[in-house]
């Protein structure tokens, strides 16, 4: 189960750019390069503007996706009212504060009522959040909110660990500083053995991949 497959399609031009101005972005990124005393002009940096501005709407194109669209066609009706844990969803996202990037795992469980989502939608989910200007704790959030309202399951939890960029990239260089950030809801936050059931299967997939 760790190693999801990303669904392409996610990718795929319909949406990318959206509401993206990518000439703005592009006219942007030159004025931010004469600001620290390049020549855009120079070889290397002519075309950075426009890879730049090509790779935010890549970055940043979750905004213009429907989260319901993403999930509509993979929700089945099934008896099934055991844990369902996805492991390992590895994702990149932009930290809002900095625009630099922050990456790493996110951990979902969830116990059905009725509902189950197909498997590969998890990343999509995902990726639906991550690719969008972020601070950890929202992004957390907003993926076990959806997947809430949109299952209405017993329970969901998500845990994020990442690694920001920007706390190893600046100032006091800590290169290892690890957020964790946790979401829970229904039978997450009310049993505590669901709660330490679902804490312990995550450690153990952690210590067995390091
Ligand atoms: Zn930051």
């Amino acid at each position: 189960m760790t190693n999801l497959e990303f669904d392409d399609n996610l990718f795929d031009e319909r949406l990318i750019g959206g509401n993206i101005d990518a000439p703005e972005i592009q006219a942007a990124v030159t004025r931010i390069l004469q600001a620290i005393g390049e020549d855009p002009k120079r070889e290397g940096l002519q075309r950075t503007p426009e890879r730049v501005a090509r790779m935010y709407a890549e970055l940043l194109s979750g905004y213009h996706i429907d989260p319901k669209a993403v999930i509509n066609d993979a929700v089945f009706e099934v008896k099934y009212d055991e844990m369902v844990i996805v492991r390992d969803v590895e994702f990149y996202s932009l930290c809002e504060h900095h625009l630099l990037p922050f990456m790493g795992r996110v951990h979902v469980a969830y116990i059905p009522d009725g509902k189950v989502l197909g498997l590969s939608k998890i990343p999509r989910i995902v990726d639906l959040f991550a690719r969008r200007l972020q601070v950890q704790e929202r992004m957390t959030r907003q993926i076990a909110d959806l997947i809430r309202d949109q299952l209405h399951p017993q329970g969901v939890a998500v845990v994020v660990e990442a690694l920001h960029l920007c706390m190893m990239m600046r100032g006091v260089q800590k290169h290892n500083a690890r957020m964790t950030t946790s979401a829970m809801h229904g039978a997450f936050r009310s049993n505590l053995a669901t709660r330490q059931e679902f804490l312990a299967m995550i450690s153990k997939q952690s210590a067995a991949t390091i």
